[in-house]
């Protein structure tokens, strides 16, 4: 098995190094990009990468500028997002632009790697599946693969992100049952006594478009006043 890419999108040259040497032991194939520029130039290698790494702060982009570009591009790698801000609101936009996870700044270089570690397994297991142990679930006129991580809509599949499918894989869990924005933000996001429910509600309204005939009328994805969503598959 080839080495698994890590693309680490890092400005600052000694945590870049660091970074690099201590994931080059793990047995990682490490790039580094010190701008979103350089980054966009390697994300054109046809190898791909496993995971991005995305420093918030660059000098030419903002990383979440960076994340929104990549995912619009169609490119879905899972992105680690780093934040030495360690604003709730930051971590937010980060995971609304499609970001993955993110780690504040400074992070323990082993919490990293679990990080790193949790991403990479979730895309093998999503890989080594065969075609009978899959489970596809129907919703309206899409089906979800969430092993292989695939939505298909009339025929088309669609892109979403870990963190898109990890919600609709809660909502497939707790079926029938009103969820509140409290409980997804804690499960889906792991973020506790978060003030910022809003990031819920822009996430039920991308996965509306997708599941729903009619994304102003929803037969899937019901809103309960004052106390959440309610799935019905
Ligand atoms: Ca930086």
């Amino acid at each position: 098995m080839s080495e698994q890419r890590i693309l680490l999108v890092e400005d600052e040259p000694h945590l870049a190094a660091g970074l690099k040497l201590n994931l080059e032991l793990d047995g990682f194939d490490v790039t580094v990009a010190g701008t979103a520029r350089e980054a966009a130039y390697q994300l054109v290698d046809p190898r791909g990468f496993d995971v991005i790494l995305l420093d918030l702060m660059l000098p030419d982009l903002d990383g979440v500028a960076f994340c929104r570009r990549l995912r619009q591009s169609g490119n879905f790698t899972p992105v680690l997002m780093l934040t030495a801000r360690d604003q709730p609101e930051d971590r937010v936009a980060g995971l609304e632009a499609g970001a993955d996870d993110y780690l504040g700044k400074p992070f323990d270089l082993d919490e990293l790697r679990a990080r790193v570690g949790s991403l990479l397994r979730r895309q093998t297991w999503a890989n080594r599946r065969t075609g009978a142990e899959r489970q596809v679930t129907t919703v309206g006129r899409a089906q979800i693969d969430f092993d292989a991580y695939t939505l298909t809509v009339d025929g088309e599949e669609a892109h979403l992100t870990q963190l898109e499918f990890d919600l609709l894989r809660y909502f497939a869990a707790n079926a029938g049952r009103v969820v509140s924005r409290a409980e997804l933000l804690e499960n889906v996001w792991h973020l506790s006594n978060h003030p910022n429910t809003r990031v819920v509600d822009n996430f039920i309204v991308r996965l509306r478009r997708l599941l729903e005939p009619d994304p102003a009328a929803p037969v899937h994805l019901h809103s309960v006043r004052g106390a959440g969503y309610k799935f019905v598959p």
